[in-house]
Formats: C-alpha cells, sequence, structure tokens
C-alpha cells in the first residue's frame, strides 16, 4: 500500500488534476491520497496559500478583501470548470470559507491558521468530487475524523504521537481516502497548520500511521538535483540519498522536500519516491535508510543566503564553566535559533539567520553579550550565506575539506569559517552572500565534474 502526496503545483488546474488521477488509477495501490491547495501554475502566478494568507491579514485588518475572496474562489472555480464539476462543490467552498473569515478574531494567529488550511481542506474536497464524478470509489477524510492530532504551535505545529495508532483505521476504509494536507487538530480542537510546504509532513505521518510500503511525493521536478539548477546549469540528478542526506540538504536549502517531513517516514523504515506528476514514470529520486556509495563523497550541495554571525572573543573562554549556557540564555529570550556554533578556545561564534532581529534587537543583544558575560570582543558580520557540503561518503573519504576549501581558494572566494558537522555526512562553509553562486559552482564542479586527461 503507497500513501501518495501531491504539491500545488501538481493540483494546480484542471490539465494538472487530471494528471493526478491518472496517476493514482495506474496503480491499485496508490490508496491514501495527500494533498496541497492549488499551487502556481506560471512563475508569477500567486499561491492559493498566499492569496488566503493575504485574505486573513486584511480582515484582521479590518481591510476590504473582496478582490482576495474573489480571487481565492476564482482558483477553485476555474478548476472544477476546467473539470466539469458541478456548481454545487464551489458554493459549498464559497459558504465554508464565508463562515470561517466571520469566525473568531480574538486569537489572531489561530485565525490565520484555519484560514490558511482551508486552502487544502477545500482542495481536497474539490479533488474527492472529482474523483467520484469519474465514477471512482474516493472520498474525501478530514484531519480530525481521522486522529490526526498536533501541537499548540500555531502555523509551526507538530505531530502528537498518539495520532499515529489512530491513523492506522483508515486501513478499514474501502476505496481511495482524499485527505488534506499541511493541517490537523489540536486536543482543543483548533485546526493549526505545519510550517509552510507542510503537505509533505502529512503525508510522511500518514505512511508512518498506516504502515505503508511506500510514501510516494509527487512534485514538479523528475528528481532531486544534487545543487539547486538555477545556479548550476543541468546539474546531476540524484538517483538514491538516505533519509540523513536528504534533511539535511533540505535543511539547508533544498526545496523539493520539507526537511520535518522525513523524520515519520525514516522512523517507520518507509522509502521515500519523490517523482514529477508531469513525467510520471521517470524513476525519481528514491530516500532510503542506506545506499551504496557509488557516488564518491559528496551527493548534493545546497546554499542559502540571509545568514549573519556574532563573534565573541574571551581571554580563558574555555575555562570558564556555563558561559555557553549564559550566552544562549539571552538568545532564548529573545525567541531565536541559532544554526550552529563554530567554537575555539578563546572564542565563539554563533551563526543565525538574520530575519529574526531588527537593528534595535541586535543592538540589545550586542550590548547584553558585551556586559553580562564581559567580553573582550563582540562582532557582528552581515549578509553571509551558508553552503552546505553532503554525503555519507564524506566519513570514509579523506581530504574532502581539502578539495572543497581548495575549490574555494581556486574561484577566488574568501571562506569566512567552515563547520564539519557532527554528523560527519555534512560540512559547512560560511562565505559572503555575494560570493554565493561562483562558489557553489566552483565546488560541484570539483565534486561532480569529471577531470578530463
Ligand atoms: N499550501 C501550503 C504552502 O503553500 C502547504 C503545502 O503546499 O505543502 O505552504
Amino acid at each position: 500500500m503507497k500513501v501518495v502526496k501531491f504539491g500545488g503545483s501538481s493540483l494546480a488546474s484542471g490539465e494538472q488534476v487530471e494528471k493526478v488521477f491518472q496517476i493514482v488509477l495506474s496503480d491499485p495501490t496508490r490508496k491514501v491520497v495527500v494533498v496541497s491547495a492549488p499551487g502556481k501554475r506560471y512563475s508569477d502566478d500567486v499561491k492559493v496559500t498566499d492569496l488566503l494568507i493575504d485574505l486573513a491579514l486584511h480582515h484582521l485588518n479590518g481591510k476590504n478583501a473582496d478582490h482576495l475572496f474573489v480571487a481565492v474562489l476564482e482558483r477553485y472555480k476555474s478548476i472544477a470548470k476546467e473539470l466539469h464539476l458541478t456548481n454545487e462543490i464551489i458554493s459549498k467552498i464559497e459558504s465554508d470559507l464565508q463562515t470561517l473569515l466571520h469566525g473568531d478574531k480574538s486569537k489572531p494567529d489561530r485565525y490565520i491558521d484555519a484560514i490558511k488550511a482551508s486552502g487544502e481542506d477545500n482542495n481536497a474536497k474539490l479533488i474527492a468530487a472529482y474523483f467520484q464524478h469519474q465514477g471512482v470509489d474516493a472520498q474525501y477524510i478530514n484531519p480530525k475524523d481521522a486522529g490526526l492530532f498536533v501541537s499548540d504551535e500555531p502555523g509551526n505545529a507538530r505531530v502528537l504521537q498518539e495520532s499515529y495508532e489512530q491513523l492506522y483505521k483508515l486501513r478499514e476504509l474501502d476505496g481511495i481516502v482524499i485527505f488534506p494536507g499541511f493541517f490537523g487538530y489540536t486536543k482543543q480542537g483548533d485546526v493549526l497548520t505545519f510550517s509552510r510546504s507542510g503537505s509533505d509532513i502529512t503525508g510522511s505521518i500518514l505512511a508512518n500511521g498506516l504502515k505503508a510500503d511506500l510514501y510516494e511525493n509527487f512534485t514538479d521536478v523528475d528528481a532531486v538535483y544534487s545543487v539547486n539548477p538555477t545556479i548550476v546549469a543541468d546539474p546531476k540528478e540524484i538517483r538514491e540519498l538516505t533519509y540523513r542526506e536528504m534533511r539535511e540538504l533540505s535543511y539547508a536549502g533544498f526545496s523539493v522536500f520539507h526537511d520535518e517531513a522525513l523524520i515519520p517516514a525514516f522512523r517507520a523504515g518507509i522509502p521515500v519516491n519523490i517523482k514529477n506528476t508531469n513525467n510520471p514514470t521517470a524513476p525519481g529520486t528514491r530516500v532510503v535508510n542506506h545506499r551504496e556509495n557509488s557516488n564518491g563523497p559528496v551527493i548534493g550541495i545546497a546554499s542559502d543566503k540571509g545568514f549573519c554571525s556574532i563573534y565573541i572573543s574571551k581571554y580563558l573562554m574555555n575555562r570558564e564553566i556555563g558561559f555557553g549556557r549564559r550566552l544562549l540564555q539571552i538568545l532564548e529570550e529573545y525567541g531565536m535559533s541559532y544554526e550552529h556554533i563554530p567554537s575555539g578556545i578563546d572564542d565563539i561564534t554563533l551563526i543565525l539567520r538574520q530575519n529574526q532581529m531588527d537593528a534595535a534587537t541586535e543592538r540589545e543583544i550586542l550590548a547584553r553579550i558585551t556586559e553580562e558575560l564581559h567580553v573582550d570582543e563582540v562582532r557582528i558580520e552581515h549578509n553571509l550565506s551558508l553552503i552546505m557540503i553532503v554525503g555519507e561518503g564524506m566519513r570514509h573519504n579523506v581530504g574532502t575539506t581539502a578539495r572543497a576549501s581548495k575549490a574555494l581558494a581556486d574561484a577566488g572566494v574568501n571562506i569566512e569559517m567552515i563547520n564539519q558537522g557532527s554528523s560527519e555526512v555534512s560540512m559547512m562553509f560560511g562565505i559572503k552572500e555575494i560570493d554565493e553562486k561562483r562558489a557553489v559552482q566552483a565546488i560541484y564542479n570539483e565534486f561532480f565534474i569529471p577531470v578530463r586527461v
């Protein structure tokens, strides 16, 4: 039995939904179908989720939002029209959305989540209606009825462990289950969403709960590429990678698959197959427990911008018990998270996403570090990019760091910092944002382009 998830671009139009229908029917083991909200039809299009967030914010701020309401409804209308569905489903979507918009606004983050989640919820209803219209035994299932419960963290919920047992019962249902991605219910009955792109997480949770044999994740690319194709032209496709490699890569900037979506499938030992709705016979990329190490030390290179580093130096830091805790406590008080902490004898660097603090907060934090921790020096550097080199093979291969840093040196890129991940499957280089493209290309050439003799 397979759990199959389709992303927003796979469901953006009637034509796309038709492809989804064919894919699901072509394999009788495709029993549970998790769907996103309609995504982009072309590059400047707006995702339904983004329209819904805007719509909710307009309502919260008391602004006229008629144009947004119409825009959301138009998306469903045009899909329904292309699929020759009757108006009944659209009237239902319209009245449900109106009810939500007039709901309780006293807790804005919950109000936004409920409206955001309606994107997938209504799409699941629409797609179930289409399957039925085609004479297929299929039904929409609501996450509450299925027992998908989540923690009380609006916009960033996590599945509650007890859900898994409940979800197993979906196996007893006849026909195909159409399940909305991206959200669950708190024990108090509130609809809360996972973080953005979280329908991948729903699919993984269902695969685990239902003890599926495979979790197929359909998107709009033939495979996971070894590097961002907008940086390096025509990069190598990855056929197979481990959960750890995929998690590192998605965390560090690969957007094909949500980084939090691997854990549930991994815990249940269920392989993940990332495939293309527009080219379903292509083998795609498989995420598995172990892979044969045929690719050399590096499987993928990820990069992302928007980081800053706070460098702190204090003589005899090595002997000061509790220094690290006190430092991190300051960040915690501001609700900030860090990405890496490379450290030396008398110094330590915190690497953070810089959008977490405005200029005033930044000044305050630096002042507190200076005063409360009595440091010798503290300085912040902005506009850094992190490049992550990932591969299980790095553990056994000598000289990977040397090769990567030589490639950067030859490309004239100054390395601001290096951090070898504790997992030994990744290595991080901090560089200036302006050097990112050049650096990624140089590392890609070093590890993926065979040397001609
Ligand atoms: N529609 C949601 C988003 O855009 C979730 C998803 O597509 O996975 O974030």
